[in-house]
């Protein structure tokens, strides 16, 4: 792979904004560098651009190199400077999965840039070559999410791995549900990668959606092309305090999690056993897809009760599914109850 030729020439060729943190880094007594209020009231300087200590938690806790790992404003970010990096505006095209999470085409559409989609099959898997037969020159990206929003299940791996194997362009395997799936992370295979992305994110396992932190894993040197291009304070102070507060109650997430996953044991056993829903997908994240037979009315029906799924009936191969994310077991028992009873 000739990353040189993959990334934007302005993008290669940009100099970075330089910011006074960049320009004197260490350990001083006086700052007057950068025109902040000098009275400390917690957030009165500007924060680490590169939020060096949230990286380190992350490099220790996940086994990567903190040189490989760019943090953004949720994974909304780095899926975007996926396009503003690689995608030339009207000229260059993305490949993805349908259905899939909706942020790629957005943001493809945002940054003009053709979104070519390929529909899973019926066992919402995918095949390699029928995603690698859409690519042509000006390919720059293919999108995978593995757990898959909104279908649940977790991508076939030899097809991901054949995928990033043979394309030229860059790969990115979005892991948002990593923490729920049986299976094993492709951090592990950055090394063996250099056009390989994977995205993660605080705001599912973590249980810090309102903090807005995504993760990008990737080479050093897509990781450096990202840093050059991302708002030079992308993540604020008071995200990078609670990360770092996360991080260091890692165990009490793992908890979390396990209680999610005996929860969604339950609620998928429940659900396929009710009469009104035809069918509850195999998951491997912390949401089920369900198939019933007409989810436009049981959406409003549940909505009237103040139960809010997502409704997925015009969604690609999802038609009169709903899907539902697992709350906690009080949640999760109301639920039930009000399907039983409609
Ligand atoms: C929820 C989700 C995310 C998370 O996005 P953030 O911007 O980090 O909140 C990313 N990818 C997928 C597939 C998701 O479902």
């Amino acid at each position: 792979m000739d990353l040189q030729k993959l990334v934007r020439q302005n993008i290669w060729n940009l100099k970075p904004y330089s910011s006074a943190r960049d320009e004197f880094k260490g350990e001083a007594s006086v700052y007057l560098d950068a025109n902040e209020n000098p009275y400390n009231n917690d957030v009165n300087r500007y924060p680490d651009p590169l939020q060096w200590e949230v990286k380190e938690k992350i490099s220790q806790i996940k086994g990567v190199a903190i040189k490989k790992i760019m943090l953004g404003n949720g994974s909304d970010e780095p899926i975007d400077l996926v396009f503003r990096v690689f995608c030339e505006p009207g000229i260059d095209n993305v490949v993805a999965i349908d259905p899939t999470y909706g942020m790629y085409q957005v943001s493809a559409d945002i940054n003009n840039v053709e979104y070519r989609k390929v529909l899973l099959n019926s066992d919402f898997d995918f095949n390699s070559d029928n995603l690698l037969q859409k690519t042509d020159k000006n390919t720059k990206a293919i999108f995978l999410c593995s757990p898959n929003n909104p279908t649940g299940n977790s991508l076939n791996r030899n097809e991901i791995v054949k995928t990033i194997e043979n394309f030229a362009g860059i790969v990115v395997v979005d892991e948002a549900y990593i923490d729920f799936s049986s299976q094993k992370s492709f951090l592990n295979e950055l090394d063996k990668y250099p056009n390989l992305i994977v995205l993660q994110t605080f705001s599912k396992a973590w249980a810090g959606a309102g903090i807005r932190l995504g993760m990008a894993f990737a080479s050093e040197e897509i990781i450096r092309l990202f840093n050059k291009v991302k708002y030079p304070y992308n993540v604020n102070k008071l995200t990078q305090n609670y990360a770092l507060n996360l991080l260091n109650n890692y165990q009490e997430v793992r908890d979390k999690v396990a209680t999610i996953l005996e929860e969604r044991a339950k609620l998928q056993q429940e659900l396929s056993n009710l009469s009104c829903v035809e069918k509850a997908y195999p998951t491997d994240s912390n949401f089920l897809l369900i198939k019933v037979g007409d989810a436009d009315n049981m959406y409003q029906q549940l909505v009237n009760k103040g139960i809010i799924v997502r409704n997925r009936n015009k969604i690609s191969l999802c038609m009169n599914c709903l899907r539902i994310t697992v709350g906690t077991p009080e949640e999760n028992k109301e639920l039930i109850t009000e399907l039983a009873n409609l």
